[in-house]
């Protein structure tokens, strides 16, 4: 779900991430406004718990997993920020897209095509949590974890065979 507004290539890219990755054909389900509560104003960030809490507040996952995408800047108590955040085996995951974009990091112009490569990996990382994979020590397994976006772009949106095969235990066959 998009929480606030989301750019339809961050959407288009997420579906395309989990039908090439999982085989799961991913359904769009509404735009949730960005609570300001959740926002720090000396930050200029967005609490990740406070969006998912939000999240699961407004919509029930039942058997399905939900995945919320922002374009806002996201931080966790004790890091500057993160990529994302999951529950692990858990159903909700929240991925921003924000530290993804070469214009963040000072480019005068979006790269789409990494930034899209970008998306996906999170995407699928974040997903890997919710089906209960932790980090991997596996520099590009998609579920290294990325300190900075030299991490991100270091791995590959792939699951090493270690992780293939805990996925495999839990009937996800890929
Ligand atoms: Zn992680
Ligand atoms: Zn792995």
């Amino acid at each position: 779900m998009k929480l606030g507004s989301v750019n339809e290539t961050s959407v288009q890219t997420t579906k395309t991430a989990i039908f090439e990755r999982f085989k799961l054909k991913a359904e769009e389900a509404g735009t949730l406004p960005l609570s300001e509560s959740c926002f720090n104003k000396k930050r200029n960030q967005y609490l990740s718990s406070c969006l998912m809490e939000d999240m699961k507040n407004h919509i029930s996952a039942g058997n399905n997993i939900v995945i919320g995408i922002t374009e806002k800047d996201i931080f966790a108590r004790n890091l500057n920020f993160v990529f994302g955040q999951a529950e692990l085996g858990g159903r909700y995951a929240i991925v921003s897209t924000a530290r993804l974009k070469e214009t963040f990091y000072g480019a005068s112009q979006e790269n789409e095509k990494l930034l899209k490569k970008r998306i996906s990996t999170e995407v699928v990382h974040e997903l890997g949590h919710v089906l209960g994979l932790e980090h991997c020590l596996s520099r590009h397994c998609v579920m290294f974890f990325s300190n900075s976006i030299v991490d991100t772009d270091m791995k590959s949106d792939q699951f090493c065979d270690v992780c293939k095969n805990q996925l495999s235990e839990i009937g996800f066959h890929l």
